[in-house]
């Protein structure tokens, strides 16, 4: 499989499985322009160093860069597409009234829902039922197909945090779920990706007005992150970029227009967006 990955690298210019530095990869809008950056330090010390092209395989640097401060983060990669885990807590699943799924469920957001932090969740007119669901979300490096579970991590290029915002009514009237889990505005992803980071344990956390809405681990996931990139990858292609979303914990509930949502995960940081009415 590496060998095949390596190949299918080559074929489309990116530099291939090499193993990186630990590294925080965002997406910024800069003085100068839109760039993907590597993040370093913290707080209001923290740069963003611009990458030349892509972040993937092993970035090279233009020799830019700019104070985080004076930048605005973006949702941290362009996707082909989204990949969504459905009922992968088994809380969760109960709070859904349904049984825990003996295989994963997968379903895709559209690209065009992608949004990044700070951006405000648009509740479409034709929902009276607009929730939150805070996610782990996993971004793939690599073309890839036929991966197995023990393989996984060598196709991941990192975590970031995602929000799996569902026209819950519109989810229940149609029997499945492009409409009521598509609408433009409803993935947030951010604030940015971390390349190294132990995804199997971590505190997953929603807020609403600050408020603590969701509060689980990654580790009571029903299907690890290993067993969902073999289930997907036996179905389609991953190409560079593509998002996994892992599934939402119990708690979920309803936003309406004013709320600020907050996803907070462990290792990750914080993913805020304000609500509003589609106009
Ligand atoms: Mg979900």
């Amino acid at each position: 499989m590496v060998e095949s990955c390596q190949a299918d690298s080559r074929l489309l210019g990116y530099a291939g499985c090499d193993s990186v530095a630990a590294m925080r990869l965002g997406r910024i809008a800069s003085p100068d322009g839109v760039a993907f950056v590597s993040i370093e330090g913290d707080g209001n010390a923290a740069t963003a160093r611009e990458i030349a092209e892509h972040p993937f395989g092993t970035p090279t640097f233009t020799g830019r860069s700019w104070p985080l401060a004076d930048t605005r983060l973006l949702a941290p990669i362009l996707a082909s597409k989204v990949i969504c885990i459905g009922k992968n807590y088994a809380a969760h699943a109960q709070e859904m009234g349904s049984e825990a799924p003996e295989n994963p469920v997968i379903f895709i957001k559209p690209n065009t829902s992608i949004i990044g932090p700070q951006v405000p969740i648009l509740r479409p007119k034709s929902s009276d039922r607009v929730d939150y669901e805070g996610e782990l979300a996993v971004v793939i490096g690599q073309p890839c197909r036929d991966v197995k579970a023990a393989a996984a991590k060598g196709v991941i290029l990192g975590y970031t945090i995602g929000n799996d915002v569902t026209a819950r009514d519109q989810q229940a009237a149609d029997g499945q779920w492009t409409r009521g889990k598509g609408h433009d505005t409803f993935c947030p992803l951010g604030p940015w990706i971390e390349t190294e980071l132990d995804p199997a344990d971590l505190e997953i956390r929603t807020e609403l007005n600050g408020e603590v809405k969701q509060r689980s681990r990654t580790s009571l996931m029903l299907h690890d992150i290993g067993e969902i990139v073999e289930w997907i990858s036996a179905v389609m292609t991953l190409l560079p970029g593509d998002v996994i979303l892992t599934g939402t914990p119990e708690g979920i509930g309803p936003m309406a227009a004013g709320d600020t949502v907050s996803v907070t995960i462990e290792g990750l940081g914080t993913l805020t967006n304000p609500v509003a009415d589609r106009r």
